[in-house]
């Protein structure tokens, strides 16, 4: 069965954006992956279809109503998939989260707007909320793609190159190494004189060297962390 997402959303035409373009595009039109959008607003009962009021105890701005959202989320026939609310409170999405949801049937997304959600369809619908960083988006939209794409991109068969993935930042919990190519002299600086040496070993340690000074010195915290994939050993 193919990585199933649905994305629940005030704004459907935003999707699929960037993830129509590039790898994600064509393994969505291979039917590697599929994507359906639920329209939020088609379960508001009012005349005026609103979706949103004023929060209880007062304040700015407003908040999604409970009883539509929820309508909603259960219009999505009830599987085995994470429901995931995306949300700066959230726990931070993680290499280790992606490639967990990706070796999943798939996701059910929640896009949140204004200033969040009821807080009562997080606790009944039981949703995960997950965030893609420290800092506030106007949407839950651009953090959705997000999520789909880092997904998307470790299914099986979408990367051209399957080993390509394994090297990567986060992957084995370091930052990747430096990359070079041509030309061999670029304003008058070489690439690494290791890297043209031919000798494998040393190529290794080299990156494997980098990588650890980079994340000791950008991202010590990384250190620490049970790594997404297994080391590649070479
Ligand atoms: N009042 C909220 C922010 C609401 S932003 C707060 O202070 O926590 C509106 C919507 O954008 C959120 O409901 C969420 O769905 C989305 N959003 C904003 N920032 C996000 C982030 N860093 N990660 C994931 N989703 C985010």
């Amino acid at each position: 069965m193919p990585f199933e997402a649905t994305v629940l959303t005030l704004y459907p035409d935003m999707f699929p954006g960037f993830l129509g373009e590039s790898l994600s595009g064509r393994a969505l039109a291979r039917g590697d992956w599929s994507l359906e959008t639920v329209q939020i607003r088609d379960f508001a009962t009012s005349k005026h279809r609103n979706v949103d009021d004023t929060p209880a105890g007062g304040g700015a701005g407003m908040v999604l109503r409970a009883d539509i959202l929820a309508a909603a989320i259960d219009s999505v026939a009830p599987d085995s998939r994470p429901r995931l609310l995306m949300s700066p409170r959230g726990r931070p999405l993680t290499q280790a989260r992606v490639r967990e949801l990706a070796a999943g049937e798939g996701v059910v997304v929640v896009c949140g707007r204004f200033e969040g959600v009821d807080q009562r369809v997080i606790d009944s619908r039981g949703l995960e909320e997950v965030s893609v960083g420290d800092y506030v988006l106007s949407g839950g939209e651009p953090a959705a793609l997000v999520l789909l794409d880092a997904v998307v991109r470790v299914l099986p068969g979408v990367m051209g190159n399957p080993d390509s993935g394994m090297h990567e930042s986060f992957e084995n919990g370091l930052l990747e190494y430096p990359h070079y190519t041509r030309p061999q002299v670029f304003e008058g600086v070489e690439i690494p004189a290791v890297l043209v040496s031919g000798n494998h070993a040393a190529i290794g340690k080299w990156r494997h060297e980098e990588a650890v000074k980079l994340t000791s010195e950008r991202r010590p915290d990384l250190l620490g962390r049970p790594a997404a994939v297994q080391p590649v050993t070479k």
